[in-house]
């Protein structure tokens, strides 16, 4: 016996099979289960206990983490297991909508388990790693009594009761890293087109990602006061800014979608009537309209 808390996983995708790793490697006792059995053989060998079904391995122990894809295959990984589910601790670190996440852990919870919301900032290398983080929401005791062990996975950032919160933040990093990834895969096709080795756009990708936070700084607090003045930015300059771009693009015969959408938003943003204001105007185009 380690003295440390014993704990499942479900899902052994690469996310899954990082977190056993981390729980063994602080010296806990951890059963697994995946719908691909082969997936295990590596933890089994380290020590991992090996259940032969998602009911064996929810009875196993009182914490239980869920690593799959989204919510729809929690459902069907807990279909058979449903009498299991009283008193056990679910956190779920699958990642989905603010509203599946709500649904998922109103199902759970109906069925007598207790269902905690987690959202992964960092890739499976980060897991293990205590200047990682992940954040969680759902109901605050069982999450506090559980805190320690899921340490055990990256330090942990609680947002509150609502089991949406923690997908809702999780979510809205996405919204970001997916488009800024997807620009930066845009800048090296421009690089290679014309000779450029990806190392050899890193370092001026490093430098207008390093300008961000005071762009963001910056525009969140006029946002805030309603203000898209334009006093150091017009988003005329813009549009010409951004089909320079798509120009560059061109005539490098790179794919053109993302920024013919970047053109096309701008482009819509001076038709709406913003050319002299901040190209922070456009949020007003990208805004929930009122119903
Ligand atoms: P994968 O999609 O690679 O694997 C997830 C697991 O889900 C696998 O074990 C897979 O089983 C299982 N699965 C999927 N559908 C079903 C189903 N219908 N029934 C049963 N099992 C199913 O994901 P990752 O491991 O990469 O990530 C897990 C979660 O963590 C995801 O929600 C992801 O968004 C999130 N995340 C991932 C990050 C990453 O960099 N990988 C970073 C941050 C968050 P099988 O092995 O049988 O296919």
């Amino acid at each position: 016996m380690t003295g440390k808390q014993s704990v499942t996983v479900i899902g052994l995708g690469p996310m899954g099979q990082a977190m056993v790793n981390a729980f063994l490697d602080k010296g806990h006792q951890v059963t697994v289960w995946n719908r691909t059995a082969s997936r295990a053989d590596a933890l089994v060998a380290r020590g991992a206990v090996l259940a032969k079904s998602p009911e064996e391995a929810i009875k196993a122990n009182e914490l239980i983490i869920l690593s799959l894809t989204d919510y729809e295959a929690m459902y069907s990984v807990l279909d058979t297991a449903q009498d299991s589910l009283a008193g056990r601790v679910l956190v779920n670190l699958s990642s989905d909508t603010p509203g599946k996440t709500r649904a998922g852990a109103h199902w759970v919870t109906e069925r007598g388990g207790i269902h905690i919301t987690g959202g992964v900032t960092v890739p499976p290398s980060g897991i293990g790693d205590p200047e990682s983080s992940t954040y969680y929401s759902g109901p605050r005791e069982p999450f506090e009594q559980h805190k320690s062990t899921l340490e055990a996975l990256t330090s942990t950032d609680y947002r509150g009761e609502d089991p949406g919160l923690a997908a809702l933040v999780y979510q809205i990093g996405m919204a970001m890293f997916w488009t800024s990834m997807l620009g930066y895969w845009q800048a090296i096709a421009i690089g290679e087109a014309n000779g450029l080795k990806a190392t050899d756009v890193l370092p001026s990708a490093e430098e207008t990602m390093t300008a961000m936070p005071g762009f963001l700084s910056f525009y969140a607090q006029r946002i805030d006061a309603g203000n898209h003045e334009g006093d150091v930015d017009r988003l005329a300059m813009g549009l010409a800014s951004v089909e320079h771009v798509l120009h560059t693009i061109e005539d490098a015969g790179v794919d053109t979608t993302l920024q013919a959408a970047v053109v096309e938003l701008f482009r819509r943003g001076v038709k709406a009537g913003h050319a002299a204001d901040s190209f922070s105007s456009l949020l007003e185009l990208m805004k929930k309209k009122p119903s």
